[in-house]
């Protein structure tokens, strides 16, 4: 195993979960859901460094005939390891793709001592803006939230929400002023009613978690004022605040 993966959680046999200790202070999933032969697996954290070694671990595992990728979002935790899968297809949305390609040499530049692996960009190459299912009973959605261009997954066999960064303990981070079109991400995840959420950086995947960020988002819109314990979160939600209100 590799020394930067904390924990490999099967939470359904075809379910595996990679959860991978950065970029500090945070921890980053990759999961992959295998089925029918084909293996998808979602976003790519840091490099190819990380992600061969997920992709011959899944190998091992599976044995699937395909891999395909989706990346959740553009944000460079979640995009930099698509070159380990070069020979693959690559699901995002349009906007996604847009913002990788205008943003990789900022991106990479601003967050260097976090990459690990062959810096060639590799951009998604299928465009993903309504409900598709990639394999048998997983659909793919976009889910503006986090970012406009958020994208989750709903495993309808296992009822397991994959939602990216839009849903993240104690609080989750706003990166554009689309706190209404949030809300209504959250109301259909709930609607979902999933057995397990499992996000980019909490390793809690009680679906609970819907109900936080709901609340949250709520308190946000209302501009409640909120004590933040964790210091991290705090400096999150002030950042929101700033975004929102310009406070
Ligand atoms: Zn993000």
């Amino acid at each position: 195993m590799l020394p930067e993966v904390l924990s490999i959680e099967t939470p359904a046999e075809d379910v595996c979960l990679y959860w991978f200790d950065g970029p500090r202070p945070y921890v980053t999933s990759v999961a992959a859901i295998c089925r029918s032969g084909g293996c998808l697996v979602l976003d790519t954290y840091c490099g190819s460094y990380y992600m061969d070694w997920v992709r011959q671990d899944l190998e091992q595992r599976f044995q699937p005939k395909y891999f395909c990728v989706i990346n959740s979002h553009h944000h460079w935790d979640h995009i930099w390891g698509n070159s380990s899968f070069h020979d693959c297809l690559i699901y995002s949305t349009p906007l996604c793709k847009e913002h990788i390609f205008q943003q990789w040499t900022e991106q990479m530049e601003e967050n260097a001592a976090f990459f690990r692996g062959k810096a060639e960009m590799f951009l998604p190459n299928i465009t993903v803006d309504q409900p598709l299912e990639l394999l048998p009973q997983v659909f793919a959605f976009p889910a503006p939230s986090h970012t406009a261009d958020s994208l989750a997954l709903w495993d309808e066999k296992n009822h397991f929400l994959f939602a990216g960064d839009s849903v993240e303990s104690p609080v989750v981070q706003l990166c554009c002023c689309n706190l209404n079109q949030y809300r209504k991400t959250i109301a259909h995840f709930e609607a979902l009613s999933p057995k397990a959420v499992f996000s980019g950086h909490s390793i809690n995947s009680n679906p609970a978690i819907l109900r936080q960020v709901s609340s949250y988002l709520q308190a946000l819109a209302e501009k409640r004022e909120l004590y933040i314990e964790d210091e991290t979160a705090r400096h999150t939600h002030w950042d929101n605040e700033k975004l929102l209100f310009g406070r």
